[in-house]
């Protein structure tokens, strides 16, 4: 397992000879550049190599033509401690979703800790410890955002209050706990958003047993503010009710790999036809009873690419920019400012694919060569996913 400090510092990083440049942004998906350079973690400078001050870089990376875009955002997540998951057991699952190309994950709540305290004392020890235990340690560098508190009855508003000024930004999925019915969660979801605290509601069927059902009509009351796997976690509303939360909510529209595929793209398919793509984030909801799905985001791109008909460059941005933005993260688009977290890939050996996208509008996933966040390589050729064609190369290696 790959523990990285957390104050460990890039240096000056030059990134050239990029192929593809995705941008993360749905207005502007592919950026006319080759070369990016970041300092101490940070983009400073997006551009043709020769409009870009390469020099005194104490790492410097050969894309070798391949692309290179920011660092997958999983919206949705369920880490307990470290790297470890006890709902299937796993060691290493984080560090092995960073093989995946993700550098984010967004927490829903540590509802698989074993012994999960409900009384409301415990709820907010909970939250608070998590949110500290992964901004200290971050597994394969991946950043954790958790602390994701699940709503139980007899919460008032100094609760959220308290949770805010100790650093909680999150809510776990609203209806996995005691709170269940519109109005209540309602009321928590406004004491939240009051003092900075982002909410996610449970859409669907019961999960696992223990937990239960929300329809669209407490999804609409809720008003939570990422409507979470709207195509079900696994179980989905029907086709028709994903469809109206699209059109009668404004919220986040999330569609998670451990939910139905079927309702997936329709829920993607809603979005586009109501001209607002920018509302669709991607997550996984791992782990989960399906277990640990490391290349779970890339899988969600190349399925709602090749049977959605989305150009894959487009798809790339639910899973970047659009989550950054809704999210209010500093990662997720190419642009100076934002977070040096980046994903290298190249169309998978013998895909039928000519090039990188033409091989996920085909239903192919790429091949990962390398993943930097914060400016540092976190890994070189992924593990987990097919081999890449072509992989970037450190041309000097720097201090790390
Ligand atoms: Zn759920």
């Amino acid at each position: 397992m790959a523990e990285v400090a957390t104050g460990a510092k890039s240096g000056k990083v030059v990134i050239r000879n990029i192929g593809l440049l995705l941008s993360g942004d749905l207005d502007r998906p592919i950026l006319e550049a080759d070369t990016i350079v970041v300092n101490d973690g940070l983009i400073v400078a997006v551009g043709k190599e020769k409009d870009c001050n390469t020099e005194g870089a104490q790492t410097v990376i050969d894309a070798k033509k391949t692309c290179v875009a920011p660092g997958l955002i999983d919206s949705h997540v369920h880490p307990v401690f470290g790297d470890w998951t006890p709902r299937q057991s796993q060691l290493g699952w984080i560090d092995s979703t960073m093989n995946g190309g993700v550098t984010t994950m967004i927490s829903a709540g540590e509802v698989h800790l074993p012994g999960r305290p409900k009384d409301i004392v415990g709820v907010k020890a909970l939250a608070i410890t998590a949110q500290r235990a992964f901004d200290n340690f971050r597994p394969g560098g991946v950043k954790v955002l958790a602390g994701a508190p699940v709503l139980e009855k007899g919460m008032v508003e100094s609760d959220f209050k308290e949770m805010a000024e100790a650093g909680v930004g999150l809510l776990g999925e609203v209806g996995l706990g005691s709170v269940k019915a519109g109005y209540e969660a309602k009321e928590m979801v406004a004491w939240a958003r009051k003092y900075g605290i982002q909410s996610t509601i449970h859409t669907g069927g019961p999960s696992i047993p223990g937990s239960g059902l929300i329809d669209k009509d407490v999804v609409l009351e809720a008003d939570a503010d990422v409507i979470g796997h709207i195509n079900g976690g696994h179980t989905s509303l029907p086709e028709a009710h994903v469809c109206e939360l699209c059109e009668k909510s404004s919220r986040a529209i999330e569609i998670v790999h451990n939910g139905n595929e079927r309702v997936a793209i329709a829920a993607a398919k809603a979005a586009l036809d109501l001209k607002c793509p920018h509302r669709i984030i991607l997550g996984t909801d791992g782990p989960a009873g399906s277990g640990v799905q490391p290349l779970g985001i890339l899988r969600m791109v190349a399925m709602l690419s090749s049977l959605a008909n989305i150009p894959a460059e487009l798809v790339f941005c639910f899973a970047t920019g659009n989550t950054a933005r809704i999210r209010k993260l500093n990662c997720g688009l190419i642009e100076p400012g934002r977070a040096a977290d980046f994903v290298f890939m190249d169309r998978a050996q013998h895909t039928a694919g000519k090039t990188l996208l033409e091989s996920v509008q085909l239903g192919d996933i790429p091949g990962v060569g390398m993943v930097m966040i914060d400016g540092i390589v976190r890994c070189g050729r992924s593990r987990n996913t097919p081999p890449a064609t072509e992989i970037p190369v450190v041309v000097v290696p720097g201090a790390h």
